[in-house]
């Protein structure tokens, strides 16, 4: 029996296990259990239970027990119960008195008598121990009760911990959840400015797996090939940055994105990065980390080197035949001349020639402003005959370009087609402009149409000068010339795709491209669908 043994020694031994169990960083049932055997021992009891309190339910329910074989913890539920109230204890003796009486007759474990311990945390009841005892009563020492409530004590403080360690977990959970959801990058550098955090937006914009920069030093991941601002950050730590309450550090640049041979994904381009440091410190103004904040740029900047070229480019190509109305006017003005009729009637040619082209300009402006604001609106009609249209756009094409041969191939029964006549007109004459344009030497132009179950598709195939793979993805935008020596001596304002495809696409239909594989030149093809 305890009170034969020095309970000074055991009060120290168990004390020092359970200290020991409670800073291991146990399971929190473990720590429960380890308290609980130590207040059975105490006791020389024969068992023992710890009920928590679950305040979703707001009942007990058992976290540990010492002593109790499965089967028979069910037979321990009268004690999980609500109890009169601790006010009127002598009601509550006699009540728990009256339930052990139930629970030694049911589990049949020769238990006698009961100490109740309420685990109480601040002025919340977290549950509640029970040890029991076997054999004749007998009066627990005021000391041994003592030990027996620090015990409870204990286990109050472990579930304390238990649940606040549990909180910080799941806010830990919902922050990291966060920012790995952020729609902006997001990257977390250590003190030295290693990676320690990289989300999904950072990666996907830098094109590199999380898993291949944490670790990595901030420099070797951002390698800036030119910088808008005046410092990065390697410069301004050079330089003391964060200062005491000093504002975020701002970095703006492109970096190259990696050409990686297993990544499909990472394609190897310049992107535009903005990126705002943000320093945390610690309470004696160390800086702990720095949270990085990254804005993926290279729309806006392609946006703003659109706009410019988009100015040049239209100036350009508005003044080019303004200039030569005005120059062929003025020349047929001339008082001192006697022009011959075939002079004027082919001076008249050209200014009315020009005049055209100064028109599908600005048509081609005026689209372009219905695309962008939402006003582009097709004028259908259910009978058009795209052989026929193809064999117009030909005959137009035909006095101009001297050194190309028109073929033209159309699957036999070809259908009408629902669509804008007017435009699928525009659409071909681009492609069938381009095929002249950028085929100098001349050659066949092949333009066929073939019949699908679905849809058809109509070609456009030349023999000129193709287009560079590495550029397939930009010679459908807006204002995109492709920079070669043909691009910059032919005229053109890098409208004409965009447009071809916006016409195509209004009428469910797509427009792809290929190099020929059997010799030079590039195809052009668009669907239809067939009704
Ligand atoms: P534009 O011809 O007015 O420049 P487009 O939008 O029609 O504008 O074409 C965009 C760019 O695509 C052209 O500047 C040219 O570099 C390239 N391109 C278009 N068609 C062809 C083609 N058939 N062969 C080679 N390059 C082409």
């Amino acid at each position: 029996m305890a009170k034969l043994v020095d309970i000074r020694i055991l009060q120290r031994e168990y004390l020092l296990a359970i200290s020991r169990a409670l800073t291991a960083e146990l399971d929190l049932h473990d720590v429960l259990r380890i308290i609980l055997q130590s207040a059975v021992e105490l006791v020389s009891g024969r068992a023992g239970l710890i009920a928590l309190h679950d305040a979703k339910t707001d009942s007990l329910r058992v976290a540990a027990v010492y002593g109790i074989p499965v089967h028979l913890v069910d037979h321990f539920a009268p004690l999980l119960r609500d109890l009169p109230t601790e006010r009127d204890s002598i009601e509550q003796e006699v009540e728990l008195t009256r339930r052990l009486q139930k629970i030694a007759r049911d589990a049949e474990m020769g238990l006698t008598q009961m100490v109740r311990l309420p685990m109480v945390s601040g002025d919340q009841a977290v549950g509640v121990v029970y040890v029991f005892l076997a054999g004749s009563a007998y009066y627990v020492p005021q000391d041994v009760n003592l030990l027996l409530r620090s015990f409870a004590e204990q286990a109050a403080i472990a579930v304390k911990n238990a649940r606040l360690y549990q909180q910080v977990n799941q806010e830990k959970q919902r922050l990291d959840a966060i920012i790995e959801q952020s729609a902006d990058g997001v990257m977390i550098l250590d003190a030295a400015s290693r990676i320690t955090v990289f989300n999904r937006a950072l990666s996907q914009m830098m094109g590199r797996p999380a898993a291949a920069v944490i670790g990595r030093q901030h420099d070797e991941v951002f390698q800036w090939h030119s910088l808008k601002t005046p410092m990065d950050l390697k410069k301004a730590l050079a330089n003391g940055w964060p200062l005491p309450g000093a504002a975020h550090l701002y970095v703006e640049g492109d970096v190259q994105r990696p050409y990686a041979d297993d990544d499909q994904s990472a394609d190897g381009n310049r992107i535009s990065l903005g990126v705002t440091y943000a320093p945390l410190m610690d309470s004696d103004g160390r800086m702990t980390d720095i949270i990085a904040n990254v804005r993926d740029l290279t729309r806006y900047r392609e946006e703003e080197s659109l706009q410019k070229t988009f100015i040049s480019v239209v100036s350009h190509e508005l003044k080019t035949p303004v200039s030569i109305i005005k120059g062929y006017a003025g020349t047929l003005r001339r008082q001192d001349a006697h022009w011959s009729p075939e002079v004027v009637d082919d001076s008249l040619t050209v200014i009315e020639e020009e005049a055209d082209n100064l028109n599908d300009l600005i048509d081609s402006l005026l689209e372009v402003s219905r695309l962008q604001a939402g006003t582009f609106n097709l004028e259908v009609s259910d009978d058009v005959f795209l052989p026929e249209v193809a064999a117009n756009v030909t005959r137009k094409f035909r006095s101009q370009a001297k050194n190309h041969q028109f073929v033209l191939k159309f699957d036999e029964a070809f259908p009408l087609v629902v669509g804008d006549e007017r435009r699928l007109t525009q659409v071909l004459n681009n492609l069938v402009g381009n095929a002249i344009k950028y085929s100098p030497d001349g050659g066949d132009i092949i333009i066929s149409g073939a019949v699908h179950p679905q849809h058809v598709t109509i070609s456009v195939q030349d023999r000129g000068i193709g287009i560079p793979e590495h550029q397939h993805h930009r010679i459908f935008l807006k204002f995109s010339r492709l920079d070669n020596a043909l691009s910059r001596k032919t005229e053109g304002t890098g409208l004409g795709l965009f447009l071809s495809k916006a016409i195509i696409e209004a009428h469910q239909g797509r427009i792809w491209f290929h190099n020929n594989p059997d010799g030079p030149g590039t195809t052009f093809t668009f669907s239809l669908p067939k009704d």
